[in-house]
């Protein structure tokens, strides 16, 4: 028997960039010891009085199926926490709560695409982007941000591409590249969308994850709260991954929509979950910067690091648990240098490539190990990539 087109063509046909992380994992499965800095999540665990309120909340009888819109005092602590953050009025019927932003960017797209509509989002990209948009029966169109943009995207190439173009799929701060997106880059996108009648999909899930400067949702700028859809997630803010917690902000009768979406598809997150996602919640800001701290921690010790070596660029980034090197001057592709990398040092990094083809020549570094060995993987990481530009220099 066949499996559906849909569901036989969700990669792409392409190399979907994971063979080195997956080659790493091998790696440790076979004894080698082996540094990670591959995926994105986070080396502690989800703290313990959050997973005392999903235990209480279970015990509680929270067991059964929960309202599948989010149970009503969560959504209004989301409504509460975007109005706070962006200053645009937001109440509980503008959120959907999800199983994690993952889902949230399915359904974001399931909301506004029709089969085969063109949804454009942006290159480098979260390695699932094409995936989610084939999935929801769109057909995925990439716009390149340019390194020499340090990543920040032209309205002008957006604009290019959207002529019958239906969304556009953004995320700040940016996975792969750690980059915030600077208000005159948001702005012009905001006009792209306006002219060409897009919805714009804002991937916000690392907002509380920002070095320098501060997160600006697009969602709050003029005119665009009736044409964007914010995913958002409790997994890197909350160190709360396994919960699979987040949501869709959005105009009411989208909302409407993706409840009888979740009716047909999750029916809803589990209500102990939701509970603990609450009490997370109001655990305030002081808790949401005490999980970002040791990112901030380490991308300061990794300036200092690359600072001393220059066969190594970093991307001039301001968010996110990534570091984006540029390695092109070692004379290798990103994946070459993560493949020997990881061959002669036991270094396990993501190549610039897993991420489209805008980061070629490019590595990514996910601090998300203690200091230390982070301090002593990046510090190896440089002096391989200067061994390597030395000899790529005399041959
Ligand atoms: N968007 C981006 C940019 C991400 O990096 C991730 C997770 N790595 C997600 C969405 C999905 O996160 P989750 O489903 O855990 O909320």
């Amino acid at each position: 028997m066949k499996a559906s087109h849909r569901i036989s063509t969700l990669l792409g046909g392409g190399s979907d960039g994971w063979e080195v992380f997956l080659r790493a994992r091998q790696m440790i499965a076979d004894g080698v010891p082996v540094t990670e800095l591959t995926i994105g999540e986070h080396d502690i665990r989800t703290a313990a009085p959050i997973l005392q309120d999903m235990h209480r909340a279970a015990l509680d009888g929270h067991t059964g199926y929960a309202a599948i819109p989010g149970v009503a005092a969560l959504r209004d602590a989301v409504a509460a926490r975007v109005s706070e953050r962006t200053g645009v009025p937001t109440t509980r019927d503008n959120v959907m709560i999800t199983p994690g932003g993952q889902s949230a960017l399915f359904a974001a797209h399931m909301a506004v695409i029709d089969p085969g509509d063109t949804a454009l989002y942006i290159d480098p990209y979260y390695a699932t982007y094409p995936g989610t948009l084939r999935g929801a029966s769109a057909v995925p169109k990439a716009v390149a941000a340019r390194a020499e943009d340090a990543f920040q995207p032209r309205a002008a190439d957006i604009a290019a591409a959207a002529p019958g173009a239906r969304s556009l799929m953004i995320n700040t701060p940016n996975n792969p590249t750690g980059v915030v997106y600077s208000r005159a880059t948001l702005e012009g996108i905001a006009k792209v969308c306006q002219d060409n009648d897009l919805w714009l999909i804002s991937d916000e899930v690392y907002d509380t994850q920002i070095w320098e400067g501060a997160h600006l949702s697009p969602r709050a700028l003029p005119g665009m709260a009736d044409r964007t859809l914010v995913c958002g997630s409790m997994s890197k803010s909350h160190a709360m991954t396994g919960s699979r917690i987040g949501w869709v902000i959005g105009p009411e009768e989208i909302v409407a929509h993706l409840i009888n979406l979740a009716t047909h598809t999750t029916y809803g997150v589990p209500g102990f979950i939701q509970d603990a996602a609450l009490f997370a919640l109001e655990l305030g800001p002081g808790f949401e910067a005490e999980i970002a701290e040791p990112f901030r921690r380490r991308r300061a010790l990794a300036q200092g690091i690359l600072a001393q070596h220059n066969a190594v660029t970093a991307v001039p980034s301001a968010g996110a648990m990534y570091l984006m090197l540029d390695v092109s001057a070692t004379g290798l592709s990103g994946e070459g240098f993560a493949n020997a990398l990881l061959d002669t040092h036991h270094i396990a990094v993501m190549p610039g490539e897993s991420f489209g083809h805008a980061a070629a020549g490019h590595i990514r570094v996910a601090m998300t190990i203690a200091d230390p060995e982070f301090e002593a993987a990046l510090s190896t990481l440089c002096g391989f990539a200067q061994e390597l530009t030395t000899r790529s220099a005399q041959h």
